[in-house]
């Protein structure tokens, strides 16, 4: 019969057991930047700030929110929209640096 001290632990098993650690340490940092990237990504929606696209809510000459590829229109002509690429609500007579004739 094979002798073993009973605080020894099979290599096999140490092994298995620094691997799983490890992969525990790796996913850790990554689980919480993904979820710091989530939180971010919701409060910025991934998109610019008004301020930084210089948004306006009149047109500049004959381009206007109403006419740009960006726009999500509101349930009415007249109403607020949203935009693709630009963060808050968006008047459908609003203008921006990134508009795009649509
Ligand atoms: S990109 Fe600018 S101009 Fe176009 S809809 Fe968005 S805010 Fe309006």
């Amino acid at each position: 019969m094979k002798h073993t001290h009973p605080h020894v632990i099979p290599r096999r098993q140490a092994l298995r057991k620094l691997a799983l650690t490890a992969g525990t340490a790796a996913a850790l940092p990554l689980a919480a930047l993904l979820a710091n990237s989530r939180t971010f990504a919701a409060e910025t929606s991934g998109k610019a700030s008004k301020a930084a696209v210089k948004y306006q809510d009149h047109p500049d000459g004959a381009s206007f929110c109403a006419n740009c590829a960006n726009f999500i229109p509101g349930p009415t002509s007249d109403s607020l929209g949203t935009c693709l690429v630009v963060a808050g609500t968006i008047s459908p007579k609003g203008w921006c640096l990134a508009y795009a004739a649509g």
